[in-house]
């Protein structure tokens, strides 16, 4: 039997083979790996920065107002969840908030 000698051949002896320069890249973990490793610090340090920037967001409850209408009337009461205000703190900026609350109360 005649050994192969190029790639064209191999390709078409096996037509379902995958080309060993491409297999080390073309797997799915690793594109996944690599993508994330590309897409996640960008994402992150920017989601960070605006955490900064921008504490506050919106009550989902009352859709920022700070109260709650009754059902029936012109009545409304303050919501619970903001306590009035409208505003909630950010996942991002209540994270970083418990962290230093930690690091100061251990260092003290
Ligand atoms: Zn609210």
């Amino acid at each position: 039997m005649k050994p192969c000698q190029d790639a064209s051949t191999l390709a078409a002896l096996v037509p379902h083979a995958r080309k060993p320069a491409l297999e080390a890249f073309v797997d799915t973990p690793s594109l996944i790996a690599s993508f994330l490793c590309f897409v996640l610090p960008p994402v992150t340090i920017c989601y960070a920065a605006s955490c900064a920037i921008w504490p506050w967001k919106a009550c989902s409850t009352c859709h920022g107002t700070g109260r709650i209408k009754s059902p029936f009337g012109r009545v409304f009461r303050l919501c619970r969840r903001c306590d009035g205000t409208g505003r909630r703190i950010r996942v991002g900026r209540h994270v970083w908030n418990e962290y230093r609350r930690v690091h100061r109360d251990g260092t003290r």
